[in-house]
């Protein structure tokens, strides 16, 4: 064979160009002695186990991905395309028919890879996935690169530190972790040639329409749009007010400010690595250093960003993770089965106008502030339904467009008071709290327009407001709006007592922080 004149850089997340450093390996990779000047393939390979649309694409009840969040990975692949042509370069997008990794093997075969470099992903699916990658260019003589750039710390590295355990405080994690590596952003102004791709089939980045997503033209566009441009312009904007950065406090935002979120809304960006979490933590360093006071971790910005690395830690260093049985830090509940309730909750039509909203503004958006998810996760699960939380889980894995296992999952281990949060005592109330920030209920009138000539007094419960209310306001209650499926006041002690009786049955044992509560202050 001749010898490897090119290095490939794969891209999976990690979608920019700015502090990444398997792209930075990629680009300065020599060719061996003697050879002509190496040339650089970025390659994104669309996968079939998130893309296939549903045969009824807006079918609730579906496991894909929604649409709203692959429209957000294609405008990232868009962006990133548009930055590396600046660079004079450009994604070479494939399509694997069914398995990736076989998809990425075979092109580093037929290109003559000599090195190959991605971002470390720790999710149980992408390690599976990058093993066979890795064992293949291995075997080929192909040098590997995997470098972490996903998270500000190498999870790997704290459980290490650990004593071969992942920390399950906040408080711990944050002092083994220490400060994070600066990000690198180094300026240049030119990639290397891009490498000839023979026979292979070069997609243009597909719309969603192309990938076979029937007719979405009804379907609201969430108000976030993808790549690493906008993630850089929207980190920007935030971090200017220096004060609302210095005063951020996580526990205290708005849920229903919807038209201006009350925070970063940068997940999206940071799931897809359209931004760097270290470059977003050293430039909330920056505004730091530029102001006299600000808050501390854990209710900090900074704080938000060492949550993410907390949830990516334990979940790295815990089997079965994800579910209730096998999981050594998941407290065993006897959750009920009710197919009836779940739907109701998923579809928002529980009849609590707060819950619902929050529920739609999941199936628009694809976002919602972190206490909208609070309040249904706690609804769905030891609140009032006393539903499992895989499946409030499989919910928002499907939905979110920030939808990411390790946070997703470690949230609602924590709303569900099955790991790290045991105040199961404490539930949301589906009235009182969302009336708090929002006596009006405008958050509700614009998600439900049915009810958006409910008058204030009876909008977080409008099953109360007398029939000629209800007939003036175009909305009668059991027709046009669901009455409430369950009682708060009687689901609510019910569950406290079954939680009760499954604390005291499990006794524990296996959990390391039983009866503390370190981690309450979010
Ligand atoms: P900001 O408050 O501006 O925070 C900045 C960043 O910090 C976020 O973008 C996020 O990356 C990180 N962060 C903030 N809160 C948390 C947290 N509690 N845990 C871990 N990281 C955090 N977040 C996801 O990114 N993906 C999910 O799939 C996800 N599922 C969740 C499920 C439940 C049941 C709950 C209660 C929360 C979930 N979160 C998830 C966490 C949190 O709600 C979102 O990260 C946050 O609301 C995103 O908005 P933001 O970017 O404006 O956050």
């Amino acid at each position: 064979a001749t010898a490897a004149t090119a290095a490939m850089v794969w891209f999976r997340k990690g979608l920019r160009v700015h502090d990444n450093p398997a792209l930075d390996a990629a680009r300065r990779y020599e060719a061996g002695a003697g050879a002509a000047s190496a040339r650089l393939y970025p390659v994104f390979v669309l996968d079939p186990r998130y893309l296939r649309p549903d045969p009824v694409a807006s079918s609730p009840g579906s496991a894909r991905a929604v649409v709203a969040r692959i429209r957000f990975l294609l405008e990232s692949l868009s962006d990133l395309d548009a930055r590396l042509r600046r660079l004079g370069s450009r994604l070479l997008l494939l399509r694997a028919r069914d398995d990736v990794a076989d998809a990425v093997c075979a092109a580093l075969k037929d290109w003559n890879i000599g090195k190959l470099c991605f971002e470390s992903d720790t999710e149980p699916y992408a390690q599976a996935r990058d093993k066979k990658v890795t064992d293949f260019a291995l075997a080929s003589g192909i040098e590997v690169f995997t470098p972490v750039s996903h998270t500000l710390f190498d999870p790997a590295e704290i459980i290490k530190k650990n004593g071969g355990r992942p920390p399950l405080t906040y408080q711990s994690f944050v002092s083994i972790a220490g400060e994070p590596p600066d990000p690198a952003m180094e300026e240049y102004s030119e990639l290397p040639p891009l490498g000839d791709t023979g026979e292979y089939e070069l997609l243009p980045v597909p719309t969603v329409e192309e990938l076979g997503y029937g007719d979405i033209s009804q379907e609201e566009i969430p108000p976030f749009r993808g790549g690493e441009t906008e993630a850089l312009r929207r980190m920007k904007e935030s971090l200017q007010n220096k004060e609302w950065v210095a005063k951020f406090e996580k526990p205290k935002g708005d849920p229903s400010a919807f038209l201006k979120p009350s925070t970063t809304v940068l997940s999206p960006y940071l799931k897809f690595g359209c931004l760097s979490s270290r470059y977003f933590y050293h430039c909330i360093q920056d505004v730091y250093k530029s102001v006299r006071n600000h808050t501390k971790p854990p209710v900090s910005l900074i704080g938000q960003l060492l949550w993410r690395d907390f949830f990516y830690t334990v979940s790295y260093g815990t089997p079965n993770f994800d579910r209730m049985k096998g999981n050594k830090i998941c407290k065993q509940i006897p959750w009920k089965e009710n197919e009836e309730l779940f739907v109701a909750w998923r579809d928002g039509q529980t009849g609590y106008p707060w819950i619902d909203a929050i529920m739609i503004q999941l199936r628009k958006w694809g976002w919602m502030h972190h206490l909208a998810r609070h309040s249904v996760a706690c609804f769905l699960t030891r609140g009032d339904m006393f539903i499992h939380w895989e499946k409030g889980r499989d919910v928002f894995e499907r939905l979110l467009i920030d939808s990411d296992w390790a946070i997703n999952n470690g949230n609602w281990l924590w709303l569900s008071c099955s790991s790290f949060f045991y105040q199961y005592h404490r539930i949301y109330s589906p009235i009182t709290f969302g009336k708090k920030y929002d006596p009006n209920g405008n958050y509700i009138r614009h998600f439900i327009p049915v009810l958006k000539d409910m008058p204030r007094e009876y909008i977080y419960e409008p099953w109360t407001a007398p029939i000629s209310i209800q007939k003036k306001a175009n909305c009668i209650i059991g027709k046009d709006y669901p009455k409430p499926v369950v009682d708060h006041e009687t689901a609510s002690k019910e569950c406290r007592k079954r939680m009760g009786e499954a604390y005291a049955s499990s006794r524990l044992d296996a959990n390391p922080t039983k009866g503390k509560t370190l981690n309450s202050s979010r």
